[in-house]
């Protein structure tokens, strides 16, 4: 209590203990299954209050927890009896047209990063739901619908403020501290609070062209070949998501991020390809297609993902994937998405980042979403079972912020043998008695 109360002298943000009224809100997280109970949690409102945090967490030698949008699946932005070092209340964008670059604090979400680029007429290829936490998205890679045109979001980070383990604010860019922000690219949660964060900006100043094409299950296969078509032949701008749902539905996605004249030729084809069961796909702006998804993945309920990067997408693939599909857990939303990779993407080393998988041609993942944790247990088991299936059509490389488990080998698995030595090495050298663990783990 005494630390407690010298902390308080020196810390300017909230202070939530288990007794306050507002603690069961200030603890949930996105992830309805991630219930734990910290013994505090503190919002700081700058890099001082972040750093006083830390100095008072590590002096009680708490367990930290360190916190963005909450977004993590396996809720890694959270802990029992720990510090939960939210920085929610260090959000806002400020964007430099001219050299076309925003500057985000630490704790903003990707609707701050968007809102504040459109602005100018311009944007960065960020996720696909509006409340997920720009620093965690980003410091994992950073996947969404514009990414074969401008590459991860990762990939458009200029530079980042990090407060390390010791308490020291250091600056990381390709110029600055260049291993570091090597790792930062990809394993980034492991070494420090990220209290700013740098990016590069692209002109999008016209609407774009999204939507869905809905088949029956049965059509799978033929759609799954569009979808390979349309990826391999269709320009930089298209973004292409195929997916199965538990539903009996086959559907393809699409984001056309060119003028919706050139749009419409490089669509014709997923337009003229048979009579749809549903169709949404027209000209909108960005910013409303970054909303599209914000309901239907809201906080507080139950999920589990599982996902993989392929070399191709196959006949097997999508059989494996109606087949799961049609045995998805009742009472849970359940199905499959491919999203297509490459270009951008790939045109990075993949040892330029610590971000692993960028010579796949697509990612998949099986996602269940439910209420009622009675079926926790099946459909976790669902997503497993599917996955190992799907294994065998694999490459190596996982994308780190899909993964659902935590254990001592997951971060070897995500980053393979040379990568994850690489990043032991700078573990050592920038957090050495592991201060920020709660992240897919590097040990040093
Ligand atoms: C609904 C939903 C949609 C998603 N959509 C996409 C998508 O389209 N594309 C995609 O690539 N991913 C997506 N993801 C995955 C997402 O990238 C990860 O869950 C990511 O970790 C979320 O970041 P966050 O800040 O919200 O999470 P948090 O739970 O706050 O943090 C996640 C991890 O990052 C660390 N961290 C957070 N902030 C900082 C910081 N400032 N400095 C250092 N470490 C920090 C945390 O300690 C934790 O280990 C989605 C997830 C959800 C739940």
């Amino acid at each position: 209590m005494q630390s407690l109360s010298s902390f308080r002298d020196t810390f300017g943000g909230d202070i939530v203990l288990p007794d306050d009224p507002a603690y069961d809100q200030a603890r949930a997280v996105w992830n309805g299954m991630a219930d734990r109970r910290p013994a505090l949690v503190v919002r700081p409102t700058g890099v001082d209050d972040v750093v006083s945090a830390l100095r008072f967490a590590r002096e009680d030698d708490l367990l930290i927890a360190v916190r963005c949008g909450g977004h993590s699946i396996p809720g890694l932005s959270t802990c029992d009896d720990g510090i939960v070092i939210d920085l929610s209340r260090m959000r806002g964008a400020e964007v430099d047209p001219e050299r076309r670059t925003a500057l985000l604090s630490g704790g903003s979400l990707l609707a701050d990063l968007d809102a504040a680029a459109q602005e100018h007429g311009l944007v960065c290829p960020v996720g696909v739901v509006s409340h997920t936490g720009a620093a965690g998205l980003t410091l994992g890679g950073g996947m969404g619908r514009l990414q074969r045109r401008f590459g991860l979001t990762v990939d458009n980070l200029v530079s980042v403020d990090l407060v390390t383990a010791d308490g020291r604010l250091v600056h990381a860019s390709e110029d600055e501290h260049p291993d570091l922000f090597w790792g930062l690219r990809g394993a980034g949660p492991n070494f420090g609070i990220a209290t700013a964060l740098e990016y590069g900006l692209h002109p999008l100043d016209h609407a774009i062209t999204y939507g869905t094409i809905v088949h029956p299950l049965d059509r799978a296969r033929d759609l799954a070949g569009l979808w390979r078509d349309l990826a391999e032949n269709g320009p930089d701008e298209l973004f292409l998501s195929f997916g199965v749902t538990d539903q009996e539905e086959a559907y393809l996605t699409a984001l056309h991020s060119g003028p919706p004249e050139r749009a419409e030729r490089d669509l014709a084809e997923l337009r003229a390809f048979g009579q749809p069961a549903g169709d949404s796909i027209k000209a909108m702006p960005y910013l409303e297609t970054q909303h599209l998804n914000d309901e239907a993945q809201d906080w507080g309920h139950r999920f589990y993902m599982k996902s993989a990067f392929l070399p191709a997408l196959t006949d097997e693939v999508v059989d494996l994937c109606v087949e799961h599909a049609t045995r998805a857990p009742d009472g849970a939303e359940s199905g499959f998405s491919v999203w297509a990779w490459g270009r951008r993407i790939s045109d990075v080393p993949e040892d330029g980042t610590a971000f692993t998988g960028r010579e796949a041609a697509a990612w998949l993942a099986a996602e269940s979403m439910w209420d009622d944790a009675q079926l926790d247990e099946q459909c976790r088991a669902w997503g497993r079972e599917a996955l190992a299936d799907l294994a065998p059509f694999a490459s190596d490389g996982r994308y780190v912020n899909d993964v659902a488990e935590v254990g001592a080998d997951v971060a070897r698995t995500v980053y393979g043998d040379a990568k994850y030595d690489r990043l032991v090495a700078l573990k050592r050298e920038w957090d050495p008695e592991n201060v920020f663990r709660l992240n897919q783990n590097v040990q040093p």
